[in-house]
């Protein structure tokens, strides 16, 4: 059987698109599990002609407001390859699946893991990719015990599976875990252990990421040690949370501070324009800077969007092209990352508390 993986034209630029946030690791997986099994195997990212005619094509999708990339591809793919069965997989197609079948109605709608998770324990074949990365993906663990209101990981992933250890996967030497919880893996102490010894065949050792924030309420002092023996590299803490819990983040950001990481190292993630108020908003990012850790800020969009046309930058827009949650308004959208942007780069810059750059010139706020 030919199988043809499709990632749609998402708004991705060029230089992003193998970088590891943003790579089909579901499709590669696929991939790799059906040329295990002797099907020819196409990966195109975007719409073009595939160099054989496929019996069926895999269209991936992501976010639920990029959903009309992937129908606009289903369709694509449905007019050049009539006779192929076309399917439909990914995050947008298991958490609005109705949605799905009614814009590409010839399509088949996979929900959740592909098959039930057939492809999940196959080492991926990264030469279906036709460049070469210097990483690779990994899942200590899927799904997550917690149930954050704006998050679509327990919908798409209910049940919380994980690993004993990934030492089998490990080929390259820079790793990115992309586990929603990692240390909610009751194994991870030792997968830890296991990543800080592990050695290359050439003897290298290897670095980590995580994709995700690190549960603050798992990242206990032992643990922040182990992060940094098993040599993770930028590790996030997620503060989702109300500005009341300032002292558990910063009881978190300390320990990873005593360990070795530095103010370019760490970052907090956070949602905005969500349940909390711009106002409360604005305390977490003031803390951060006392802190002197910079912040990965998340624009939230509901699960159900299948459009965001927000427009970065300083020129307004009029409400409806956007979700603007309650209480918060397009200028503190735009007030909220552009703050969060310029204290970002004083941190990186190391100025003095309330020293800030805009555009060229130094300014107090
Ligand atoms: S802890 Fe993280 S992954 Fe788990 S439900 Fe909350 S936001 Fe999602």
């Amino acid at each position: 059987m030919n199988i043809l993986l499709v990632e749609p034209d998402f708004p991705i630029a060029d230089k992003s698109r193998n970088h590891s946030h943003f790579l089909p690791i579901g499709l590669l997986k696929i991939g790799s599990y059906h040329r295990r099994l002797g099907d020819g195997v196409h990966l195109i990212r975007g719409l073009k002609e595939c160099p054989f005619t496929p019996d069926r094509v895999l269209v991936t999708s992501l976010f639920t407001y990029w959903s009309r990339q992937v129908h606009e591809a289903a369709a694509f793919y449905h007019g050049l390859y009539p006779s192929a069965e076309i399917e439909i997989g990914g995050i947008y197609a298991s958490l609005m699946p109705e949605d799905c079948r009614r814009r590409s109605p010839f399509a088949r709608v996979q929900v959740g893991l592909y098959r039930g998770g057939c492809a999940e324990t196959v080492p991926v074949d990264y030469t279906i990719l036709p460049e070469n990365l210097e990483y690779q993906i990994i899942h200590a663990s899927r799904g997550c015990k917690r149930h954050c209101a704006f998050c679509g990981t327990w919908r798409i992933e209910p049940k919380f599976t994980y690993k004993k250890t990934v030492l089998p996967e490990i080929e390259k030497p820079r790793l990115v875990f992309y586990d929603n919880n990692l240390l909610a893996n009751p194994h991870i102490d030792r997968i830890l252990d296991e990543v800080a010894t592990f050695r290359l065949g050439n003897g290298r050792s290897v670095t980590w990421e995580c994709q995700s924030g690190l549960d603050l309420r798992l990242l206990t002092a032992e643990r922040a040690v182990l992060l940094e023996r098993s040599r993770m590299k930028y590790p996030r803490v997620a503060w989702d949370g109300p500005y009341s819990d300032w002292s558990r983040v910063k009881q978190a950001v300390q320990r990873l501070k005593a360990v070795g990481y530095g103010r370019k190292d760490i970052f907090v993630f956070m949602i905005y324009n969500h349940a909390l108020s711009y106002v409360e908003m604005m305390k977490k990012v003031d803390a951060c800077r006392r802190w002197r850790v910079r912040i990965i800020d998340c624009r939230y969009r509901p699960l159900e969007a299948a459009e965001d046309n927000y427009r970065p930058g300083p020129r307004p827009q009029q409400p409806g092209l956007y979700y603007i949650h309650h209480g918060w308004t397009d200028a503190a959208v735009r007030g909220f990352r552009r703050k969060v942007r310029q204290q970002n780069i004083a941190i990186l810059l190391d100025l003095p508390r309330g020293r800030y750059i805009r555009g060229c010139e130094q300014r107090k706020v």
